[in-house]
């Protein structure tokens, strides 16, 4: 049997910039990745899908006073198979879509180095569409050109744009911003009308997407006038004006924003899938995870006395999940509770309860102190009554200390601890390069570890005009700490809650 030495290279495409447009092939490649060499139009979202440990490359950057050669990147593909790894060459749009592909492809094949391409969705399509512009139609364009500007002012190896101008059907133009001018005077000069409808679309797909319609004759001036900068490109043809009736992407809540998720990954993704749906752009950004407590005696012993207590109080959905697998796991059967009454605090946590099997007695509204108690004297009076607190570790002593007042006794128990999040250095490092509009926590240990990993105060004078959402009181009171205030506190503790006030929050008619 032969003993395989030489890595492999995939020639990714990363898709237009919004990452849930990246292909299942690409994300399955991306997350066994030893290297990933990247351009700089790959969006904060995807770069980061790059798992932890991968060495990470930037040859869309100038390094030093010279950018990255193509040379360079073929060599250096080239070494790292040889060197046994997975490499990643992870490039905008489609690979093979004006990104040089081709030729890295053959750098690769000249080698022997064993290679597959991942097509990507290439901007030429997908930004049109998400400016509500398709790019066939069958009443007004039935083919379409991919063209790149970038040799418009090259009357040597120039494009022919006459004969551009005299194809039938919608023009794409890639690489087209500076040269929008000249690229319109000559499909004028080939015989389009001047009054043919163009529109130049910038950072399509994510939250910084921008849309300018005009005319052949009048887009130089316009796109200068706006001040439009790359990455860009042209559509041009009469699918432009459907615009006008398809322009989904204006009209969902929260297009236009980039939303960053801090809580744990496994929490994250349904706040994610929402926020996507309401037309965010999704950051993901673990900042904790839930760990076993430090201490696991307590909770046993808790979980053996169960029948002692007459409350079990539950704080959140963690708590209810960490607490019930320990049970389970002690008595195999939820009849063990016996007729313990359940609090379960917020509709997430209550939620969670339910989710298992079991009714909620109680559920104060909002996590304070004052309030769970006064809810639970109102369905029983605390005085004698046993109370068994399943918490985080070192969560606020002021609940199980008004109880005690009140007469009751009380066990306060931590089932999880909420530890940093080391992981997720890709995201994370994509969020500090480009920022977000929005920074939501759902907790107070959200902030205080996001802070510890990346210096709050410094993110917000590196981003200045970064929101921020705070999920409620105690999530507010750790930001306040730090000399921040947030820009919207939910009204109510949970998802729902904190999606409505970024909803209530979005700037109306982009
Ligand atoms: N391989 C890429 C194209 C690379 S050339 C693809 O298939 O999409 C780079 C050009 O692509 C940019 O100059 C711009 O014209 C276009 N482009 C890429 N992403 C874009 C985006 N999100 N919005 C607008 N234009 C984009």
């Amino acid at each position: 049997m032969s003993k395989k030495t030489s890595g492999k290279v995939y020639l990714v495409g990363a898709g237009p910039g919004e990452p849930g447009l990246l292909t299942l092939r690409a994300a399955a490649v991306l997350q066994r990745a030893d290297v990933v060499l990247h351009d700089a139009l790959v969006g904060p979202g995807v770069m980061a899908l790059i798992p932890d440990g991968a060495e990470v490359v930037d040859v869309g950057k100038r390094s030093g006073d010279h950018a990255v050669s193509q040379g360079e990147i073929n060599e250096r593909l080239v070494r790292h198979a040889r060197e046994g790894k997975a490499v990643v060459r992870l490039k905008g749009g489609d690979p093979f879509v004006f990104g040089r592909g081709g030729e890295e492809a053959e750098a690769l094949a000249d080698a022997g180095i064993e290679f597959e391409v991942v097509p990507g969705v290439t901007s030429a399509v997908a930004v049109p569409a998400y400016a509500g512009i398709p790019v066939t139609h069958r009443d007004m364009a039935s083919a379409f050109q991919v063209i790149t500007g970038h040799a418009a002012d090259d009357t040597q190896h120039g494009i022919d744009w006459g004969a551009v101008a005299r194809a039938p059907g919608t023009k794409v133009v890639l690489m087209c911003v500076e040269r929008i001018a000249s690229v319109a005077e000559g499909l004028v000069a080939g015989g389009m009308p001047p009054t043919t409808p163009a529109a130049v679309i910038r950072s399509g797909t994510t939250a910084s997407q921008e849309v300018l319609v005009s005319t052949l004759g009048k887009v130089g001036a316009d796109v200068k006038r706006q001040g439009l900068s790359a990455p860009a490109l042209a559509v041009i043809g009469d699918v432009v004006r459907l615009r006008g009736k398809l322009d989904w992407w204006s009209r969902r809540p929260l297009s236009g924003q980039r939303v960053a998720v801090t809580r744990t990954r496994e929490q994250a993704s349904g706040l994610a899938q929402r926020l996507g749906d309401l037309g965010a752009e999704v950051l993901e950004v673990p900042t904790i995870r839930i760990e076993r407590p430090s201490a696991i005696d307590p909770l046993l012993e808790a979980v053996l006395g169960i029948g002692e207590y007459d409350w079990l109080v539950f704080t959140s959905a963690n708590g209810v999940t960490a607490f019930l697998d320990v049970f389970l796991k002690a008595f195999n059967d939820l009849r063990s509770l016996g007729n313990v009454r359940i609090a379960a605090v917020g509709p997430a946590t209550a939620a969670r309860v339910k989710e298992r099997g079991l009714a909620v007695d109680v559920m104060p509204e909002r996590y304070v102190a004052k309030e769970v108690a006064k809810a639970l004297a109102e369905h029983e009076t605390v005085e004698n009554l046993r109370y068994l607190l399943l918490r985080a570790e070192s969560a606020n002593p002021d609940l199980p200390a008004l109880l005690e007042e009140m007469g009751g006794i009380v066990d306060d128990v931590a089932c999880y601890r909420t530890v940093p999040e080391e992981g997720g250095t890709a995201a994370a490092a994509a969020l500090m390069e480009s920022g977000a509009d929005w920074l939501t926590f759902t907790s107070s240990s959200t902030v205080d570890n996001f802070h510890r990993r990346m210096d709050l105060p410094s993110f917000l004078a590196r981003h200045p005009g970064t929101r921020i959402a705070s999920i409620g009181p105690e999530t507010s009171k750790a930001l306040h700490l730090l000399g921040i205030k947030p820009t919207v506190e939910a009204r109510r503790h949970d998802i729902d809650g904190l999606l409505e006030a970024l909803v209530a929050a979005a700037p109306e008619g982009r």
